[in-house]
């Protein structure tokens, strides 16, 4: 099963459709155990450079575990399966639990020992800034101190679902959430279901009692193995340590159902783990609050076929709507597509256009994003804006639209650093650019 068809609306999604191409991270092949090398001194590990964290964490396995007879900081002894016989060598994957995590949440990861490694810094509720800990709807609120903007409801034909309950606004956090269960991907590509089922047996049940009745009560839509159906149907698709994809499991926001125009989206912090849910618009008391599990922008068929793995069929209004509406709608996002392929091969240098001409398709852009309510992806198609008025001298214009790029970047990605790396090269050029502009200026004096 192809689990990246199933990972749900992150904001970065907007920039993975255009990409045209998703890059799929390799899963870590069998990493040696060595007990003296620290979390921190892998390679891209999240706790070294990136964030400035310290802690030496040692990979911890089941026979490791039984010869120190220490797992700390994990609060049950790892338990490890071996992965199917097979010629390419395949990771070891171990459960670890912290009861403890997130107040008294609970936390079961099945991952690889130096994967669980890199992630010790994170189980440390220091790591969680101010602002998503004391967020009303946070397991580590002191208290709620109002009550959080939505609740879970029975929505006719969708199960459950979240309802907003009072007017909620754009760019709002509407949940802060932290995992239950996080499943490395390769568990489901080279373990034994029997041994899988196992595993995931166990992670539910070393978590808090309480919260395995949560678990369970989730959706399911496989009719399999309730565990495993119920990670499989209520999934994100998080990362953790170099990158590597894992499938997460929380609580509430695990409720969010399905629209082709969702009313919110998410982003994932690997430094903290949580999960925020955020306001893409203006939301009505009383209006669920949806999010989008296909990339934004794709075509009425295009969005059916990716749907069918979660096993519904959408309808939503847009799916809902008469064929010549579904018909505007897709001529549009074929549209989109289409100018963005034409203004990239002038930013990439292989086409040329005048300032107008740029002009006239970025107008293009901004009215048929409207109609279609993909604002999103604004923060993509200005992007290639900016370049293609750098490389038509329009600089002026370029700064213009890489501010409107930048202002973007900063609502959807929030504080994550990792995600604003291409905002930042896009800001080098344009300097580099005006620096340029400056010194041809003064030579002509
Ligand atoms: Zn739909």
């Amino acid at each position: 099963m192809n689990f990246l068809r199933l990972l749900s609306f992150n904001f970065i999604w907007a920039v993975v459709f255009l990409g045209a191409s998703v890059v799929v991270p390799q899963l870590a092949g069998a990493q040696l155990l060595d007990p003296n090398t620290c979390a921190s001194n892998l390679p891209r590990s999240i706790v070294s450079g990136k964030y400035g964290l310290s802690t030496c964490s040692l990979p911890i396995d089941e026979d490791s575990a039984i010869d120190t007879g220490v797992w700390a900081p994990w609060k049950k002894r790892p338990y490890c399966i071996e992965p199917l016989q097979s010629d390419a060598p395949a990771p070891q994957f171990c459960l670890y639990t912290f009861e403890p995590f997130r107040g008294s949440h609970g936390f079961s990861v099945v991952t690889t020992p130096v994967l669980a490694a890199t992630i010790v810094d994170a189980l440390d509720d220091a790591v969680v800034p101010p602002r998503l800990r004391d967020h009303p709807s946070s397991s580590l609120a002191p208290d709620a101190r109002d009550s959080p903007a939505f609740a879970v409801e029975n929505i006719p034909g969708k199960g459950k679902g979240l309802i907003a309950k009072r007017h909620i606004r754009k760019w709002d956090v509407i949940l802060v959430d932290f995992p239950v269960i996080l499943t490395h991907m390769g568990l489901f590509e080279v373990v034994g279901p029997e041994t899988r089922q196992d595993i995931l047996e166990r992670a539910l049940r070393q978590l808090p009692e309480e919260q395995q009745g949560e678990i369970l009560s989730l959706a399911r839509s496989s009719g399999g193995e309730p565990i495993e159906d119920t990670l499989k149907t209520n999934i994100f698709g998080v990362e953790l340590g170099m990158e590597i994809p894992h499938l997460g499991l929380f609580q509430t926001a695990s409720r969010m159902n399905h629209d082709c125009k969702p009313s919110a989206f998410w982003r994932y912090s690997v430094r903290n783990l949580a999960v925020e849910v955020i306001a893409m618009r203006d939301i009505e008391m009383g209006e669920e609050i949806t999010q989008s599990y296909v990339p934004l922008g794709l075509t009425h068929n295009e969005r059916k076929e990716g749907l069918n793995s979660w096993g519904f069929t959408c309808q939503c209004s847009l799916c809902a709507a008469s064929k010549t509406h579904r018909d505007t709608s897709d001529y549009h996002r074929k549209r989109l597509l289409n100018i963005y392929h034409e203004l990239n091969e002038v930013a990439t240098g292989k086409a040329n256009m005048t300032a107008d001409a740029i002009t006239q398709l970025t107008g293009e852009i901004e009215n048929l994003v409207q109609k279609e309510s993909l604002e999103a992806q604004l923060l993509v198609y200005y992007g290639v804006v900016a370049r293609a008025y750098m490389k038509a001298s329009e600089l002026s214009a370029a700064r213009k639209y890489v501010d409107l790029c930048e202002d973007l970047w900063v609502r959807y990605a929030g504080g994550e650093e990792d995600y604003q790396a291409g905002m930042h090269q896009l800001q080098h050029e344009l300097k580099e650019r005006e620096a340029k502009a400056i010194e041809s200026e003064k030579a002509r004096g």
